[in-house]
């Protein structure tokens, strides 16, 4: 059985591309770092509607964690494997740069650009294998055009940017394809504190985006459709930068 792995699946953006890939017929993997419940509510979701879903928590940013994880789900899997990876798991640590410190620094870029490292690394080979595979990197609308308090955010982003680009070009003989979203502003706990009102009159269509919306574009990217799309950024931003 080929299986899907959403890493961050438990909230927000990742938990909305869970209930997606499960809509098509995915069984899903929903990884998540220490939110528990928030991931048994995203498998509650998918198996209310029929889906199959399996919790795999792990720390994206801990290499050791992630390939013990995988070493742990393959074993109790021989005859299944990963055939589309969606790398979502993020978090971002805002402050003007003069001000940022160290692990400001460290715990964004570990998570957001190692973390797609350890993980798609680890997976692979599984794809290059069975000669297919889909990789879908969430960056972001900061990575491209740089964001004011996100030098460490924008610098992980952008960095995920080029990696997606790269790997595109080694994997693409093998049919795995490699693709990149770049979201704006998304409704969710990471934007919960920002002022909606007075940020949505820059956004052209008037309203942060739904988690569902990131999800349906991320399905597609998924699909066996996709097949001649592969080192591509698409924006998903409601017109805010194009
Ligand atoms: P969110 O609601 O804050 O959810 C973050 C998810 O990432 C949670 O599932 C969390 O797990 C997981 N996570 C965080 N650190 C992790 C780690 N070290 N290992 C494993 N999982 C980890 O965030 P979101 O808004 O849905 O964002 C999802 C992705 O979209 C991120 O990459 C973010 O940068 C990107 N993005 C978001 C927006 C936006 O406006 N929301 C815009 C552009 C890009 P726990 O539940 O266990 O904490």
């Amino acid at each position: 059985m080929e299986y899907a792995l959403v890493t961050g699946g438990s909230r927000g953006i990742g938990r909305a591309i869970c209930q997606k890939l499960a809509d098509s017929g995915f069984s899903v993997i929903i990884n998540y770092k220490s939110n528990e419940a928030a991931a048994l509510e995203t498998q509650k979701l998918i198996t209310e509607t029929g889906g199959i879903a399996e919790l795999l928590p792990f720390d994206v940013s801990d290499g050791k964690a992630v390939d013990a994880a995988v070493e742990q789900w393959q074993s109790s899997h021989l005859d299944d494997y990963i055939s589309v990876l969606v790398n979502n798991a993020g978090i971002r640590k805002d402050t003007m740069m003069i001000f940022m410190q160290d692990e400001d620094w460290t715990d964004v870029i570990d998570t957001n650009l190692f973390g797609f490292f350890y993980i798609t690394r680890r997976l692979l080979k599984d794809m290059l294998t069975h000669r297919y595979g889909r990789i879908i990197n969430v960056a972001s609308l900061s990575g491209i055009k740089g964001l004011p308090g996100q030098v460490n955010y924008s610098a992980a982003k952008a960095a995920l940017i080029g990696a997606t680009k790269s790997l595109s070009q080694e994997v693409g003989a093998r049919k795995v394809t490699v693709n990149a979203v770049a979201p704006g502003f998304v409704a969710t706990d990471m934007t919960a504190s920002l002022d909606e009102a007075s940020l949505k009159k820059m956004i052209p269509v008037g309203r942060f985006g739904r988690p569902e919306e990131v999800a349906s574009l991320v399905n597609y990217l998924a699909s066996r459709e996709a097949a001649y799309i592969t080192g591509e950024v698409i924006s998903i931003n409601g017109g805010l930068y194009t």
